[in-house]
């Protein structure tokens, strides 16, 4: 044992977390990793899965990836990178609340958006489209393909190698046969749960909230700044609306037209914290309720992690109205088009031609099997930034959809 953590283990830091609830995940119960590794001297499991994932390929270019709005259309609007911040932002300080890992919030919120294609979710739906009779395409398989084996930064494995939490917290949604070909592939590994119909950790739970909190507040942002919905039309959303008056009630000045920025910012800052309270309290009520002892225990419960009824009502009228308003917007769904033909265009040219794409997935893309070669051309789609994928469009059509 080395040292240094001789000495953390007889202090207690990692192994004896008097700052955590019994039900929380513990770096020192982790379930491991699919090649083990001797443990760091002075991160928890969890940390150093944090720190890869910030140190990966992938991650660096969530930056270019978009959310909503397209890269191009303006330096403000959120990307998939900030995204993952905001999320791990929220994760963090309810998972304080809670006592739960926070760092385990944070390595699975970092990761969650890792799979996503260019362009937002119409990249995916095209390459889903592309991919019918491959096994289709879904960006929460690709996000733990990405951690599992796309990255390649280690000298005896592919992948980040992360402990089981973390890639269970990454693997948010999956189908049944998908759930089915991950458990045959690695028994007892993170599919099982869909199978047996089990949750995940608290922790994984509070990302998946923690997600839709961050986006319906900064959709709201990016929505007013881009102009394609209004304050005047947020009076619909009551979440919103209540939030809105009491910031101008303690502030009149905020009605001053030249405010209205101001008055924005105030309005979603109040819904955020309403919202992390409203988290706070109903998992509170729930956990004392089904009184967990542990992080399994857990696993065998109803969700704990959630909002009240009447915040859930709300969040899902927010929801109904960004949709209809925002990302079916004429404005959203003409880029949105293009997009899908960026992706399909650039699909069928590397069907034709593998060896325009890298090296290494022009090597993978070498076989006469056309599941495994459509296979290794969606990795390299979906590893595209908003912008490569545009560049490489119009260098192998000529055509230049976006500017
Ligand atoms: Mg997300």
């Amino acid at each position: 044992m080395h040292p240094l953590q001789a000495f953390i283990a007889v202090a207690g830091i990692l192994t004896n977390r008097a700052d955590l609830a019994v039900y929380a995940s513990l770096s020192a119960m982790s379930r491991g990793r699919r090649y083990p590794e001797v443990p760091a001297p002075t991160r928890t499991e969890y940390q150093r899965d944090r720190d890869r994932i910030v140190h990966s390929t992938a991650f660096r270019r969530l930056v270019y990836k978009t959310q909503v709005f397209l890269n191009h259309e303006g330096d403000l609007f959120r990307t998939r990178l900030t995204h993952s911040l905001e999320v791990a932002q929220l994760g963090r300080s309810i998972a304080r609340s809670l006592r739960i890992d926070e760092d385990l919030v944070e390595a699975i919120s970092l990761a969650h958006d890792l799979g996503h294609t260019p362009f937002g979710h119409a990249g995916q739906d095209a390459l889903h489209g592309c991919m019918a009779g491959h096994g289709g395409f879904e960006h929460n398989l690709q996000s733990l393909r990405v951690v599992d084996k796309l990255e390649e930064r280690y000298p005896l494995f592919d992948g980040l190698n992360l402990s089981f939490e973390t890639r269970e917290g990454i693997l948010k949604h999956c189908s049944r046969a998908h759930a089915q070909q991950l458990e045959d592939a690695e028994p007892g590994g993170v599919g099982g749960r869909f199978l047996r119909r089990e949750q995940p950790s608290l922790e994984a739970q509070l990302c998946n909230l923690a997600d839709e909190i961050a986006y319906n507040a900064h959709d709201i942002d990016d929505g007013v700044r881009s102009g394609l919905i209004t304050l005047a039309q947020l009076r619909e959303v009551p979440l919103f609306d209540q939030y809105r008056h009491a910031a101008q009630a303690t502030h009149p000045h905020l009605n001053d037209a030249a405010m209205h920025r101001r008055l924005l910012f105030e309005a979603i800052r109040l819904m955020l914290s309403a919202q992390v309270y409203d988290v706070i309290d109903a998992t509170s009520a729930a956990l004392v309720q089904a009184a967990p002892d542990s992080a399994d225990a857990v696993r065998q419960s109803a969700p704990l992690v959630m909002f009240s009824d009447a915040m859930r009502e709300q969040s899902t009228v927010l929801k109904r109205f960004l949709f209809k308003n925002l990302y079916r917007h004429p404005q959203v769904m003409e880029t949105t088009g293009r997009a899908q033909q960026i992706v399909r265009d650039l699909f069928a040219a590397y069907v034709q031609a593998p060896q325009e794409m890298n090296p290494a997935f022009a090597q993978q893309a070498n076989t006469s099997d056309g599941s495994v070669k459509a296979r290794a051309i969606a990795d390299f789609i979906a590893g595209m930034t908003d912008r490569f994928a545009a560049r490489e469009h119009e260098r192998l059509t000529g055509q230049r959809l976006l500017d």
